[in-house]
């Protein structure tokens, strides 16, 4: 006991590309197909079958370098990783070991104890495996190779971080980067992004780096934190007995919230790792890296920033509008075209997001454009329609994108605004309820909530409440 430990940690993501076709032939790739559906000889590992580099994907690896920091390397090549296991159908995968793509990146993160800077080691590309299932009752195992030839970028970070809410910081300004440039939708539990955590234990203040584990199958945040949690505590405690940590390669379990050793850690010189023949090497031209630099997205970090000066509305929507780079823009556009930012932003943040959940797509799957929301916007600040109409409205439009101030002409839904037709309604209603009317007269005011509604009513629900309820009192006052 009394002993002090400190948490050493380094990461390894893999991030899979949304470019249209494979890294290394033109096999397409989309998810939730029938198994060995999108494969050709290339991707199979076929004997003579020979791979081509697929630009896009080169373009994806660049702008993700870029954006976190790289520099780019413009010489470069494809290593072959020597291994063999049935989702790998040529015995070794295409990576690069010796000329990364991308090197000496960082990222700033925010943490509650300030700004700290993680370096990233490299970047480098490679193609991905295919799916082993296996399927207990026959006992036996299926391989599905539509993920096989599926580009991937793999960003090896320094040991740099030191806890989870660090670890947890980087993932999401990684993550942010990348969906903003497009180049993957990074999503953890479906596998789009999949992160190794490195973790390691030395006493505090030692100089030497502790030995590490590495722990797979992470797929969530959630799932992140406790399993670093856990894996601290497990290195902690074989530390304070005096036993040595295995460098091992460890499976967190997160249901059981342990990790299991799955097995000891390659070294480099196990691959066998040598420049594939196949492939020529990769140069890069300065005006390549120039064209990718000048398409480059504002990022959320800065977008932020700008929006808190540029317009008048709570942090926390500012937060939740740029957490996807479409929603932003979508919001920006919106607001300038209406003049009414927090009405764009309620939009944005309320009726849309719910329905985006609900019906689980995309921001960029909108089908309904700026200019309509604007307008609709304006049919309300105008008092053209009502709010609840304007609800009607919106949700027509979602669906299918309509030009809201035509909408509301053709169906008739123009508030009514003719000051004898409202008075004729509560005359109607206050002749219709002598009980009630009494009811009020009497001191119970939460009548008036009855008498809107009924009016709203008799006005087939285009009224406006507001002045609704102001002709209802003066009428009142008046008694039966
Ligand atoms: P390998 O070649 O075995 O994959 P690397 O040196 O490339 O090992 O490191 C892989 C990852 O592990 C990197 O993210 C690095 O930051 C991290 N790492 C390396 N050593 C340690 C350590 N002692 N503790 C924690 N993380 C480490
Ligand atoms: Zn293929
Ligand atoms: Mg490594």
């Amino acid at each position: 006991m009394g002993k002090k430990y400190e948490t050493v940690i380094g990461l390894e993501v893999h991030v899979e590309l949304s470019t249209k076709t494979k890294i290394f032939c033109s096999c397409p790739i989309s998810f939730g197909e029938e198994p060995n559906s999108n494969i050709c000889p290339v991707c199979t590992g076929m004997p003579g079958s020979l791979p081509v580099l697929n630009k896009k994907a080169v373009e994806y690896a660049i702008a993700v370098g870029l954006g976190t920091g790289c520099s780019i390397t413009q010489y470069s090549q494809f290593d072959r990783k020597n291994y063999f296991y049935p989702d790998n159908p040529q015995n070794y995968q295409i990576t690069q070991l010796y000329m990364p793509i991308c090197t000496k990146g960082a990222l700033e993160i925010e943490t509650k104890s300030g700004v700290k800077n993680i370096s990233i080691r490299e970047i480098h590309l490679e193609e991905d495996a295919g799916k082993l299932f296996h399927d207990q009752e026959t006992s036996s195992s299926f391989v599905d190779y539509n993920r096989s030839g599926i580009p991937l970028i793999e960003i090896v970070t320094e040991p740099d971080m030191e806890n989870e809410e660090e670890v947890i910081a980087f993932i999401k300004k990684l993550k942010s980067i990348i969906q903003y440039l497009g180049a993957s939708d990074c999503k953890l539990q479906e596998g789009s992004m999949r992160v190794d955590v490195n973790l390691s234990v030395r006493e505090a203040g030692a100089k030497a780096l502790g030995v590490r584990t590495e722990m797979k199958n992470l797929n969530s945040l959630k799932a992140i934190t406790r399993a670093i949690e856990g894996e601290r505590k497990r290195q902690e405690k074989i530390l304070r007995d005096g036993g040595e940590i295995i460098q091992k390669t460890r499976r967190w379990d997160d249901e059981k919230g342990l990790s299991f050793a799955m097995r000891g850690k390659e070294d480099v010189k196990d691959y066998r790792y040598f420049p594939d023949p196949d492939l020529i090497p990769l140069r890069i031209s300065n005006q390549w890296i120039e064209e990718i630099k000048a398409s480059q997205p504002e990022f959320r970090t800065k977008k932020i920033a700008r929006f808190k000066k540029e317009y008048d509305i709570p942090d926390y929507d500012i937060e939740l509008l740029t957490e996807s780079n479409y929603m932003a823009e979508f919001f920006e556009k919106t607001a300038n075209l209406c003049g009414n930012p927090k009405k764009a932003a309620n939009w944005l943040m309320v009726e849309t997001m719910r329905l985006l959940k609900e019906k689980g797509i995309e921001p960029k799957e909108l089908k309904y454009s700026p200019e309509n929301l604007a307008k609709l916007i304006g049919l309300v600040d105008k008092k053209v329609i009502n709010g609840d109409k304007a609800k009607e409205v919106f949700h027509h439009m979602f669906e299918q994108n309509m030009d809201p101030e035509k909408y509301v002409e053709e169906n008739g839904l123009r508030a009514v605004r003719d000051e004898r037709i409202l008075k004729k309604a509560v005359e109607e209603v206050i002749a219709g309820n002598p009980k009630s009317v009494e009811d009020f007269l009497r001191g119970k005011e939460k009548v008036m909530g009855f008498f809107v509604g009924q009016t709203m009513k008799a006005l087939k629900g285009r009224g406006d409440p507001e002045i609704i309820t102001q002709l209802l009192k003066e009428r009142l006052k008046e008694g039966l």
